[in-house]
């Protein structure tokens, strides 16, 4: 008689012979089992082949922000050792879109994106914030679909850290397009670890504005953990992230919101963080961790209001990281978001970020090389250095503080904390 599974053991779907051949860091093994698991770290490329994920020219999301965050990780070398790995995506299947997206919705984002005329404002599409771009299902689901790459990685073991810095869509709706996002690909991947096995998801979004489509899609799911650290709503888009929205039902606070004043500086968004994250991710005991890492937060940014600077990442880099392995037995899939310093800022936030996974010390002073072509394709200067100096904050801390212990008091216990 075969011994049973232990219970968070996924189905392995893979090929380890395959997987060998394809993976040279491949040794097999089980999520669940540190034994065997690859220490590989995996960035996960869109590609150029097919329609980019583009709204036009005059739209501030820019395919620039993860094109120049890519070329500075090669730069930097942090491609070329054992352990790191880039690895090509590929297109999500309707059928992993229906796993958090109705079918009607997919039909009218690849029919709205192939010219065909339609009421498509119904879904959220039209001028402003969500135009209809050619090849729009193509492209959207390409994102997805490299998400879900990650996904796979870190699930079967292939690596211990994937990230995808073209990911990130976290406003889409399950039949709306919304604040940029056509498919919600941290979802889409969530949905897809729950589906292959997972029973327990923590999803960690520290973009400025609230994580609510992943929020709304799981409100209702006690198996996933949602915790945004947000601008509070009421001053920016999308309006909701309140510190009541705790989630439905059995998932009553499992949904965590911590919307931080406008002009939040550094070292209240740290003290929010460090009091929020890590006990309750800790708590919860996922076996994923899954992160939403926008940097629109940053103080140049010019769509929202918060005084973050670079030092803010690496603080959050390393207690992920260090979140990762203590609590979620390594397996950490992360995303890009917004940004909309696309050249000044998110290059070197989430490079920060994956120097970080691969575990591995950058220089401070920037390649000279990657300069030259950020600015020459930016037509303004680069910062020389990752690290950049100390912004005041416009809020002082005792307000910071007064949201945390809301947060705490409305949250904790629910968590045995
Ligand atoms: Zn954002
Ligand atoms: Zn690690």
């Amino acid at each position: 008689m075969a011994a049973p599974m232990p219970a968070e053991a996924p189905e392995i779907q893979v090929n380890d012979v395959l997987m060998a051949a394809s993976f040279p860091g491949w040794s097999g093994g089980i999520a669940g089992e540190d034994e065997g698991m690859s220490e590989r770290v995996e960035l996960v490329w869109i590609g150029d082949e097919g329609p980019a994920y583009d709204h036009g020219p005059t739209h501030p999301l820019r395919p620039a922000r993860y094109v120049l965050t890519r070329a500075l990780i090669a730069d930097y070398g942090l491609l070329d050792g054992p352990r790191v790995v880039e690895v090509a995506g590929r297109t999500a299947s309707d059928a992993e879109l229906a796993l958090v997206h109705r079918p009607r919705y997919i039909d009218a984002v690849r029919r709205a994106g192939h010219g065909e005329a339609g009421a498509w404002w119904e879904f959220g599409f039209g001028p402003g914030d969500n135009p209809i771009f050619a090849g729009m299902h193509e492209a959207a689901a390409r994102v997805a679909g490299a998400s879900l790459v990650a996904a796979e990685a870190v699930w079967t073991g292939r690596a211990e850290h994937a990230f995808n810095p073209a990911g990130g869509l976290h406003h889409a709706m399950a039949e709306r397009a919304s604040g940029f996002c056509v498919y919600d690909d941290p979802a889409v991947a969530i949905a897809w670890l729950l589906d292959h096995g997972a029973e327990r998801v923590a999803y960690v979004d520290v973009d400025v504005h609230h994580g609510d489509g992943p929020q709304a899609l799981f409100y209702d799911d006690p198996r996933v953990l949602t915790i945004s650290l947000h601008q509070d709503g009421r001053t920016l888009f999308p309006g909701t992230g309140a510190v009541g929205e705790l989630g439905g039902g059995d998932a009553l606070g499992t949904k965590v919101n911590v919307a931080l004043p406008p002009f939040t500086g550094d070292d209240g968004w740290r003290a929010a963080f460090d009091e929020i994250v890590p006990p309750l991710v800790e708590a919860f005991a996922p076996q994923v961790l899954v992160t939403q890492l926008g940097c629109d937060s940053h103080h140049l940014d010019p769509l929202a209001n918060l005084l973050l600077t670079t030092a803010a990442y690496r603080h959050a880099a390393q207690a992920l990281h260090e979140l990762a392995h203590r609590a979620a037995g390594g397996r950490w899939l992360a995303t890009g978001g917004g940004g909309y310093q696309w050249a000044r800022v998110v290059p070197r936030a989430w490079t920060t970020y994956f120097a970080e996974m691969a575990g591995i010390e950058v220089a401070d002073e920037l390649p000279v090389a990657w300069r030259v072509r950020a600015s020459r394709e930016a037509g303004h200067d680069i910062a020389t250095t990752l690290s950049e100096p100390a912004v005041p904050a416009g809020v002082d801390l005792a307000t910071v503080h007064a949201v945390v212990s809301d947060v705490k008091g409305h949250v904790f216990s629910f968590h045995g904390l």
